[in-house]
Protein backbone atom coordinates (compact mmCIF):
# COMPACT_ATOMS: atom_id res chain seq x y z
CA UNK A 1 0.00 0.00 0.00
CA UNK A 2 0.73 3.59 -0.58
CA UNK A 3 2.78 5.08 2.09
CA UNK A 4 0.58 3.67 4.87
CA UNK A 5 2.06 5.63 7.53
CA UNK A 6 1.11 9.05 5.78
CA UNK A 7 -2.38 8.02 5.08
CA UNK A 8 -3.10 6.36 8.72
CA UNK A 9 -2.26 9.83 9.93
CA UNK A 10 -4.73 11.70 7.62
CA UNK A 11 -7.59 9.17 8.57
CA UNK A 12 -10.13 10.32 10.50
CA UNK A 13 -8.84 13.82 10.70
CA UNK A 14 -9.81 15.25 7.55
CA UNK A 15 -6.80 17.65 6.86
CA UNK A 16 -8.85 20.71 5.82
CA UNK A 17 -5.86 22.05 3.81
CA UNK A 18 -4.55 19.05 2.34
CA UNK A 19 -5.95 18.23 -1.32
CA UNK A 20 -8.89 16.57 -1.59
CA UNK A 21 -8.45 12.98 -3.84
CA UNK A 22 -11.95 13.14 -5.17
CA UNK A 23 -13.95 16.63 -5.68
CA UNK A 24 -17.70 16.38 -6.91
CA UNK A 25 -19.09 19.44 -7.79
CA UNK A 26 -22.78 20.06 -8.94
CA UNK A 27 -22.36 16.16 -10.34
CA UNK A 28 -25.81 15.45 -12.73
CA UNK A 29 -26.02 11.50 -14.21
CA UNK A 30 -28.93 10.88 -16.42
CA UNK A 31 -29.58 7.89 -18.43
CA UNK A 32 -31.51 9.13 -21.72
CA UNK A 33 -34.42 11.33 -19.78
CA UNK A 34 -33.91 9.75 -16.55
CA UNK A 35 -31.97 11.70 -14.01
CA UNK A 36 -30.55 10.05 -11.47
CA UNK A 37 -27.89 12.16 -9.58
CA UNK A 38 -29.28 15.54 -9.71
CA UNK A 39 -26.39 18.19 -8.74
CA UNK A 40 -24.73 17.00 -5.98
CA UNK A 41 -21.54 18.44 -4.48
CA UNK A 42 -18.58 17.69 -2.05
CA UNK A 43 -14.78 16.26 -1.25
CA UNK A 44 -13.70 13.54 -0.23
CA UNK A 45 -9.56 13.26 1.53
CA UNK A 46 -6.83 11.02 1.49
CA UNK A 47 -7.69 8.49 3.92
CA UNK A 48 -11.20 9.09 4.57
CA UNK A 49 -13.48 6.13 4.89
CA UNK A 50 -16.91 7.23 3.33
CA UNK A 51 -20.02 5.16 3.58
CA UNK A 52 -22.42 5.54 0.89
CA UNK A 53 -25.93 5.32 2.26
CA UNK A 54 -29.70 5.23 1.13
CA UNK A 55 -32.64 3.78 -0.16
CA UNK A 56 -32.81 1.31 -3.34
CA UNK A 57 -32.67 3.31 -6.30
CA UNK A 58 -31.64 6.73 -5.36
CA UNK A 59 -28.17 6.32 -7.40
CA UNK A 60 -25.70 5.40 -4.78
CA UNK A 61 -24.19 2.50 -7.96
CA UNK A 62 -24.47 5.41 -10.22
CA UNK A 63 -22.52 8.04 -8.35
CA UNK A 64 -19.75 5.17 -7.30
CA UNK A 65 -19.53 4.19 -11.16
CA UNK A 66 -19.14 7.70 -12.26
CA UNK A 67 -15.77 7.56 -9.95
CA UNK A 68 -14.06 5.72 -12.09
CA UNK A 69 -15.72 6.32 -15.30
CA UNK A 70 -18.11 2.86 -15.59
CA UNK A 71 -20.39 5.41 -16.24
CA UNK A 72 -20.05 8.95 -18.60
CA UNK A 73 -21.22 12.15 -15.99
CA UNK A 74 -23.46 14.10 -17.93
CA UNK A 75 -23.28 17.41 -16.20
CA UNK A 76 -20.92 19.10 -13.49
CA UNK A 77 -17.25 18.51 -12.38
CA UNK A 78 -16.04 15.17 -11.27
CA UNK A 79 -12.05 15.40 -10.40
CA UNK A 80 -10.35 11.91 -9.03
CA UNK A 81 -6.54 12.17 -8.20
CA UNK A 82 -6.32 15.47 -10.84
CA UNK A 83 -8.14 13.50 -13.39
CA UNK A 84 -10.98 15.40 -14.98
CA UNK A 85 -13.50 12.48 -14.99
CA UNK A 86 -16.07 14.83 -16.22
CA UNK A 87 -14.71 15.24 -19.24
CA UNK A 88 -15.87 12.97 -22.73
CA UNK A 89 -12.49 13.39 -24.21
CA UNK A 90 -10.30 11.87 -21.64
CA UNK A 91 -7.30 10.46 -23.08
CA UNK A 92 -6.78 6.78 -23.02
CA UNK A 93 -3.57 7.30 -21.04
CA UNK A 94 -5.50 9.00 -18.49
CA UNK A 95 -8.38 6.36 -18.01
CA UNK A 96 -5.94 3.70 -17.74
CA UNK A 97 -4.26 5.53 -14.48
CA UNK A 98 -7.49 6.13 -13.40
CA UNK A 99 -8.65 2.63 -13.57
CA UNK A 100 -5.39 1.39 -12.22
CA UNK A 101 -5.23 4.01 -9.18
CA UNK A 102 -9.00 3.72 -8.41
CA UNK A 103 -10.20 -0.55 -7.52
CA UNK A 104 -13.37 -1.75 -7.25
CA UNK A 105 -15.08 -4.35 -5.28
CA UNK A 106 -18.40 -5.49 -6.67
CA UNK A 107 -21.90 -6.87 -4.84
CA UNK A 108 -20.76 -9.73 -7.28
CA UNK A 109 -16.74 -10.31 -7.11
CA UNK A 110 -16.91 -10.34 -10.61
CA UNK A 111 -13.81 -12.95 -10.42
CA UNK A 112 -12.96 -15.31 -13.68
CA UNK A 113 -14.16 -18.11 -12.84
CA UNK A 114 -11.89 -20.13 -15.64
CA UNK A 115 -8.72 -19.16 -13.85
CA UNK A 116 -7.10 -19.56 -10.51
CA UNK A 117 -6.59 -16.84 -7.61
CA UNK A 118 -3.61 -16.82 -8.27
CA UNK A 119 -3.66 -16.06 -12.08
CA UNK A 120 -6.77 -13.78 -10.95
CA UNK A 121 -4.99 -12.02 -9.13
CA UNK A 122 -1.55 -11.38 -11.33
CA UNK A 123 -3.56 -11.04 -14.70
CA UNK A 124 -4.05 -7.38 -14.40
CA UNK A 125 -0.89 -6.49 -12.98
CA UNK A 126 1.02 -8.11 -15.15
CA UNK A 127 -0.97 -6.99 -18.68
CA UNK A 128 -2.15 -3.29 -17.35
CA UNK A 129 1.13 -2.82 -15.15
CA UNK A 130 3.28 -5.04 -17.15
CA UNK A 131 4.71 -6.68 -14.18
CA UNK A 132 6.96 -9.57 -14.81
CA UNK A 133 4.94 -13.33 -13.49
CA UNK A 134 7.63 -13.64 -10.51
CA UNK A 135 6.58 -9.45 -8.95
CA UNK A 136 2.86 -9.87 -9.79
CA UNK A 137 2.91 -13.71 -7.90
CA UNK A 138 4.83 -12.04 -5.40
CA UNK A 139 2.58 -9.25 -4.48
CA UNK A 140 -0.63 -11.60 -5.18
CA UNK A 141 0.83 -13.98 -2.07
CA UNK A 142 1.36 -11.12 -0.09
CA UNK A 143 -2.15 -9.96 -0.43
CA UNK A 144 -3.53 -13.24 -0.43
CA UNK A 145 -1.76 -13.69 3.22
CA UNK A 146 -2.94 -10.30 3.88
CA UNK A 147 -7.30 -11.24 3.67
CA UNK A 148 -6.23 -14.58 5.20
CA UNK A 149 -6.50 -16.73 2.38
CA UNK A 150 -2.75 -17.78 1.54
CA UNK A 151 -3.87 -21.49 1.49
CA UNK A 152 -6.26 -20.61 -1.27
CA UNK A 153 -4.11 -19.64 -3.62
CA UNK A 154 -4.41 -22.67 -6.15
CA UNK A 155 -8.34 -22.68 -5.77
CA UNK A 156 -10.95 -21.62 -8.30
CA UNK A 157 -13.61 -19.37 -7.61
CA UNK A 158 -16.08 -21.87 -7.29
CA UNK A 159 -14.04 -23.50 -4.41
CA UNK A 160 -15.02 -20.74 -2.41
CA UNK A 161 -17.34 -19.59 -0.20
CA UNK A 162 -18.86 -16.37 -0.82
CA UNK A 163 -16.56 -14.20 2.01
CA UNK A 164 -13.80 -16.05 0.53
CA UNK A 165 -14.47 -14.96 -2.84
CA UNK A 166 -15.06 -11.38 -1.90
CA UNK A 167 -11.51 -11.12 -0.05
CA UNK A 168 -9.88 -12.83 -3.42
CA UNK A 169 -11.41 -9.70 -5.16
CA UNK A 170 -10.61 -7.81 -2.39
CA UNK A 171 -6.74 -8.55 -2.57
CA UNK A 172 -6.85 -8.53 -6.59
CA UNK A 173 -7.86 -4.77 -6.06
CA UNK A 174 -5.15 -4.25 -3.48
CA UNK A 175 -2.66 -5.83 -6.28
CA UNK A 176 -3.24 -2.88 -8.55
CA UNK A 177 -1.26 -1.18 -5.65
CA UNK A 178 -4.96 1.93 -5.79
CA UNK A 179 -4.60 4.94 -4.38
CA UNK A 180 -8.58 4.58 -3.88
CA UNK A 181 -11.21 1.71 -3.15
CA UNK A 182 -14.54 1.96 -3.92
CA UNK A 183 -17.18 -1.01 -2.65
CA UNK A 184 -20.87 -1.50 -4.10
CA UNK A 185 -22.57 -3.29 -1.54
CA UNK A 186 -19.90 -5.29 -0.97
CA UNK A 187 -21.55 -7.82 1.67
CA UNK A 188 -24.77 -7.74 -0.03
CA UNK A 189 -24.66 -11.01 -1.79
CA UNK A 190 -23.33 -12.99 1.27
CA UNK A 191 -24.80 -15.25 3.59
CA UNK A 192 -25.16 -13.51 7.12
CA UNK A 193 -22.54 -15.25 8.96
CA UNK A 194 -19.83 -14.77 6.03
CA UNK A 195 -20.26 -10.74 6.26
CA UNK A 196 -17.70 -10.15 9.47
CA UNK A 197 -14.78 -11.88 7.78
CA UNK A 198 -15.14 -9.57 5.12
CA UNK A 199 -16.01 -5.92 6.95
CA UNK A 200 -13.03 -7.11 9.02
CA UNK A 201 -10.74 -6.95 6.06
CA UNK A 202 -11.97 -4.16 5.03
CA UNK A 203 -11.58 -2.13 8.96
CA UNK A 204 -7.92 -3.06 8.71
CA UNK A 205 -7.47 -1.58 5.34
CA UNK A 206 -9.29 1.59 6.51
CA UNK A 207 -6.90 1.40 9.79
CA UNK A 208 -4.06 1.52 7.40
CA UNK A 209 -5.11 3.92 5.76
CA UNK A 210 -6.55 3.35 2.84
CA UNK A 211 -8.88 5.85 0.71
CA UNK A 212 -12.26 4.35 1.00
CA UNK A 213 -15.65 5.12 -0.22
CA UNK A 214 -18.63 2.26 0.22
CA UNK A 215 -22.06 1.87 -0.65
CA UNK A 216 -23.23 0.02 2.33
CA UNK A 217 -26.14 -1.00 4.19
CA UNK A 218 -23.79 -2.26 7.02
CA UNK A 219 -24.93 0.79 9.38
CA UNK A 220 -22.82 -0.49 12.29
CA UNK A 221 -19.83 -0.58 9.71
CA UNK A 222 -20.40 2.97 8.45
CA UNK A 223 -20.84 3.96 12.31
CA UNK A 224 -17.50 2.06 13.32
CA UNK A 225 -15.20 2.28 10.63
CA UNK A 226 -15.83 4.95 8.28
CA UNK A 227 -15.29 8.65 9.37
CA UNK A 228 -17.73 10.38 7.13
CA UNK A 229 -21.37 9.10 5.47
CA UNK A 230 -23.27 10.64 2.42
CA UNK A 231 -26.74 10.04 2.51
CA UNK A 232 -28.50 10.16 -1.26
CA UNK A 233 -32.12 10.20 -1.48
CA UNK A 234 -33.73 10.44 -5.18
CA UNK A 235 -30.37 11.82 -6.27
CA UNK A 236 -29.61 14.41 -4.06
CA UNK A 237 -27.35 14.75 -1.33
CA UNK A 238 -29.50 15.25 1.41
CA UNK A 239 -27.22 15.02 4.14
CA UNK A 240 -22.93 14.51 5.17
CA UNK A 241 -21.32 15.01 7.89
CA UNK A 242 -18.79 12.77 10.43
CA UNK A 243 -19.64 9.38 10.48
CA UNK A 244 -21.13 9.56 13.78
CA UNK A 245 -22.75 12.69 14.62
CA UNK A 246 -24.94 11.76 11.33
CA UNK A 247 -26.29 8.30 12.06
CA UNK A 248 -26.59 8.87 15.55
CA UNK A 249 -28.62 12.32 15.18
CA UNK A 250 -29.50 12.73 11.80
CA UNK A 251 -30.74 16.44 11.10
CA UNK A 252 -33.51 15.33 8.08
CA UNK A 253 -36.68 13.59 8.10
CA UNK A 254 -35.79 11.43 5.17
CA UNK A 255 -32.17 10.08 6.99
CA UNK A 256 -34.55 9.44 10.03
CA UNK A 257 -37.06 7.59 8.55
CA UNK A 258 -34.31 5.12 6.25
CA UNK A 259 -32.61 5.01 9.03
CA UNK A 260 -35.33 3.70 11.65
CA UNK A 261 -36.41 1.72 8.70
CA UNK A 262 -32.94 -0.67 8.88
CA UNK A 263 -33.31 -1.40 12.69
P1 LIG B 1 -28.79 2.34 -6.17
O1 LIG B 1 -27.40 1.80 -6.32
O2 LIG B 1 -28.87 3.45 -5.18
O3 LIG B 1 -29.78 1.27 -5.85
P2 LIG B 1 -28.57 2.89 -9.01
O4 LIG B 1 -27.50 3.91 -9.12
O5 LIG B 1 -28.22 1.50 -9.34
O6 LIG B 1 -29.23 2.98 -7.55
O7 LIG B 1 -29.78 3.29 -9.93
C1 LIG B 1 -30.42 4.55 -9.87
C2 LIG B 1 -31.48 4.63 -10.94
O8 LIG B 1 -30.87 4.58 -12.21
C3 LIG B 1 -32.49 3.49 -10.91
O9 LIG B 1 -33.75 4.03 -11.25
C4 LIG B 1 -31.99 2.56 -11.98
O10 LIG B 1 -33.05 1.82 -12.54
C5 LIG B 1 -31.40 3.51 -12.99
N1 LIG B 1 -30.28 2.93 -13.75
C6 LIG B 1 -29.14 2.42 -13.23
N2 LIG B 1 -28.31 2.00 -14.20
C7 LIG B 1 -28.93 2.26 -15.37
C8 LIG B 1 -28.59 2.06 -16.75
N3 LIG B 1 -27.41 1.52 -17.11
N4 LIG B 1 -29.48 2.45 -17.67
C9 LIG B 1 -30.67 3.02 -17.32
N5 LIG B 1 -31.05 3.23 -16.06
C10 LIG B 1 -30.21 2.86 -15.08
MG1 LIG C 1 -26.64 -0.13 -6.18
Amino acid sequence: MNEPSTQAAAHNTTLKDSKPVITFDGLRKSYGELEVIKGITGEIFSGDVVSIIGPSGCGKSTFLRCMNRLEKVTGGKLDVLGIDVADHLMPTQQLRRLRTQVGMVFQGFNLFPHLSVLDNLTIAPRKVLLKSRQAAEDTAKHYLEKVGLGQKIHAFPDQLSGGQKQRVAIARSLCMNPLILLFDEPTSALDPELVGEVLTVMQQLAQEGMTMVVVTHEIQFAREVANKVIFLSNGYLEETGPAKEVLTSPKSDRLRTFLSRLK
